[in-house]
């Protein structure tokens, strides 16, 4: 069966925007997110715009800040402490790739964890690290993918969880495989798993015998950006299988990591690219800045 992160994310998003509008009644004002693009990059680009209409549709607050590519790293961190030091603002978000005069782990280190809806600061990521949840109270649903962990989850994970969640499997002693090890869907997609009861294997690009790795998996995540590396023989019968690759081919058009057609029939549950993992994410960014602002609210 195939998910569709996009009718998903379409539900979640409607339902943001009656939470949005009861925060607004309740609060004085909606949750507020700002996004800061460095430069001109035409993806990065499209990704901002992505997020502005996302943000609109959900009723959330949101301004986009363009800086020139030529901004030092001092007058960045700079925004950015005027940003953190905004009471109207509960969520910041400073677009990757940057220039590379800027050091993007300091930039993301200069954003306060708390308005970091990326969930990329150091003290969101030790506070994944570092918690264990009670799971077993936790009721996982699409609307509710993970328990609280007093922090910022990263967006794709958190989407991913919600995938997972539509499929109605019980993840409690599966076989997970994660393929890719990346701060932001790798290494936090392990943890959640790690904490949902999965035995998990994370690999990466010196794991020998990857093929006969994946096989293993009840459930198999990839986010690598290799075009089609997943074949047939890597997917065990009746996996669920969700591919967070985005690649572009030569002649324009999107794939994933994973060999859609040669694999959709061997697992039972399967994500499409496009409309698979990310609708997801920008949905799931939307949901961090309403539980930021949720959160500063409710100190
Ligand atoms: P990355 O690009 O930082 O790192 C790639 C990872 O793949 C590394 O951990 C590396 O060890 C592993 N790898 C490389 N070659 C491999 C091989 N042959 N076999 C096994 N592992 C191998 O990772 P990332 O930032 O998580 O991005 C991965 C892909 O996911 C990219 O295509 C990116 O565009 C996409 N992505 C999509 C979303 C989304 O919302 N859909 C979000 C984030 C990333």
């Amino acid at each position: 069966m195939i998910i569709s992160g996009k009718d998903i994310a379409a539900q979640l998003r409607s339902d943001m925007q009656q939470q949005v509008d009861a925060m607004r009644e309740m609060y004085g004002r909606a949750p507020s997110l700002v996004v800061i693009q460095v430069g001109d990059d035409p993806a990065s680009t499209i990704y901002v715009r992505n997020k502005m209409r996302a943000a609109e549709f959900c009723h959330i607050q949101s301004r986009q800040i363009l800086l020139p590519s030529s901004i030092t790293e001092s007058d960045l961190c700079k925004q950015i402490e005027e940003l953190n030091r905004d009471n109207n603002v509960d969520g910041i978000l400073v677009q990757l790739p940057l220039p590379e005069h800027i050091d993007e782990e300091h930039i993301l280190r200069a954003i306060r964890a708390e308005k970091d809806v990326d969930g990329f600061h150091p003290d969101n990521a030790a506070y994944l690290w570092l918690h264990q949840p009670l799971v077993k109270k936790h009721v996982a649903s699409i609307y509710n993918p993970v328990p609280d962990y007093g922090c910022t989850i990263p967006c794709t994970p958190k989407g991913i969880l919600s995938l997972l969640a539509s499929t109605g499997v019980e993840l409690d002693g599966k076989r997970a495989v994660m393929v890719g090890r990346s701060d932001i869907v790798g290494k936090p997609m392990a943890k959640l798993l790690m904490d949902r009861q999965c035995t998990v294997t994370l690999a990466h690009s010196h794991t020998s015998d990857l093929p006969a790795v994946c096989r293993e998996a009840d459930i198999l995540i990839v986010a690598v950006g290799k075009p089609k590396l997943i074949s047939a023989d890597c997917i065990k019968p009746g996996a669920i299988v969700i591919d967070v690759g985005i690649n572009r081919l030569p002649d324009g058009t999107l794939s994933g990591d994973v060999d859609f057609e040669a694999c959709k029939d061997i697992a039972a549950h399967i994500t499409p690219v496009p409309g698979g993992v990310g609708p997801m994410t920008v949905t799931m960014l939307m949901q961090n800045t309403i539980d930021c602002f949720r959160r500063r609210m409710a100190k």
